[in-house]
């Protein structure tokens, strides 16, 4: 049997570089070389045990990964797919739904009936990911990018792809005005998009030096919470009224109550992060009176096709966001990075 390299959870905080039985591409699979992937804050939880109870991973040792690019390396038995080739560059989803339950017949795949089932896999959480040379996938889940896109750059489609899928669950407008709490990747992502889907307005709340990146990334203006209150700083940006769409990526429960306190009558608040299980109170009447609609985002259904055209075209550029690069043998300095918030997001490159 043949073996690869990979980084390999052996035991909470405890990773490692192992040689592991390279995958073997099973019917209906593709096996792609790796060429980067993203590491986030699920993957460190996960490195911490935080995620036990849900399963990810099912147990130890595993491999990690769910953020992540590379290049066909070998077509498995009985793939149809004409359109793709060794050598292609593509990346990757990490789950597809059951493709029958009536969620994913209505394209709502990442809301399948079937997810949590321990026969559903679930790459990089429940089955293994690609933080390795390596990682055979059903080549439904594949997508071909362009030279345009870097292999870097490729990594972080999956983040973007999300925000896509936040931009259609507000049904954002060419000429709104958006306020996007939490300048992590996804927030950034966030700004770059909703500007490139035709945003006029958008006002980036944070803190400290990412506030900076927003900048690059798009934003019309920035408000830092620690110098100034960020609803009165949202609302005297939009001339009292406050903002057609709220994208809170901060996965902070009490930010729930500024973006509800920054979003117009008949705006929308699209939650984006996730607070860990924790409570947040909130004021039914406001949504009733004032019409505001809470919208949940989860993962990137259809969205990747979009996610790619926007960043091949130019249409967002992801080149300020990509300035922690690793080799495989620096993943553990790369998780560092991210445990500290030095790093956006820490890119391996196998
Ligand atoms: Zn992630
Ligand atoms: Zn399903």
């Amino acid at each position: 049997m043949s073996t690869m390299k990979a980084v390999v959870l052996r035991d909470w905080n405890d990773l490692t570089v192992a040689e592991v039985p390279r995958p073997e591409p099973g019917p209906g699979e593709i096996l792609v070389q790796v060429t980067a992937c993203g590491l986030c804050g699920t993957d460190l939880k996960m490195v911490q045990g935080k995620f036990q109870e849900r399963g990810w991973p099912p147990s130890l040792p595993f491999v990690m990964g769910h953020e992540w690019g590379g290049t066909v390396a070998e077509i498995g038995p009985g793939v149809t797919r004409t359109d793709l080739a060794v050598g292609d560059r593509v990346v990757g989803e990490n789950h597809i739904g059951c493709r029958a339950c009536s969620n994913c017949r209505t394209g709502r795949y990442n809301l399948c009936i079937q997810a949590g089932k321990t026969e559903f896999k679930l790459y990089g959480h429940t089955a293994p990911g690609a933080l390795a040379e390596y990682a055979a996938r059903p080549e439904v889940m594949l997508h071909k990018v362009s030279d345009a896109i870097s292999d870097a750059a490729g990594a972080l489609v999956n983040q973007g792809s999300l925000t896509v899928h936040a931009m259609r669950r507000v049904a954002l407008q060419p000429g709104s005005t958006a306020a996007v709490f939490g300048p992590g990747l996804l927030g950034l992502m966030s700004t770059a998009v909703a500007k490139a889907m035709g945003a006029a307005k958008v006002i980036v709340v944070g803190r400290g030096s990412r506030l900076g990146l927003a900048t690059d990334m798009g934003a019309d203006h920035v408000v830092d919470y620690e110098a100034s209150d960020p609803v009165e700083a949202v609302r005297e940006l939009t001339g009292g009224l406050g903002v057609d769409n709220v994208f809170e990526c901060a996965g902070n429960p009490a930010v729930v109550d500024q973006a509800l306190g920054v979003v117009r009558r008949g705006g929308k608040v699209a939650l984006l992060g996730l607070t860990g299980g924790k409570a947040t109170p909130i004021s039914p009447d406001k949504l009733t009176l004032d019409e505001i609609d809470l919208l949940g985002v989860r993962s990137s259904p259809n969205a990747y096709p979009i996610m790619i055209k926007l960043m091949e075209t130019g249409a967002v550029d992801v080149g300020p966001l990509l300035t922690h690069i690793y080799p495989m043998e620096g993943a553990s300095e790369a998780f560092a990075a991210l445990e500290s918030r030095e790093a956006i997001r820490p890119i391996v490159q196998p």
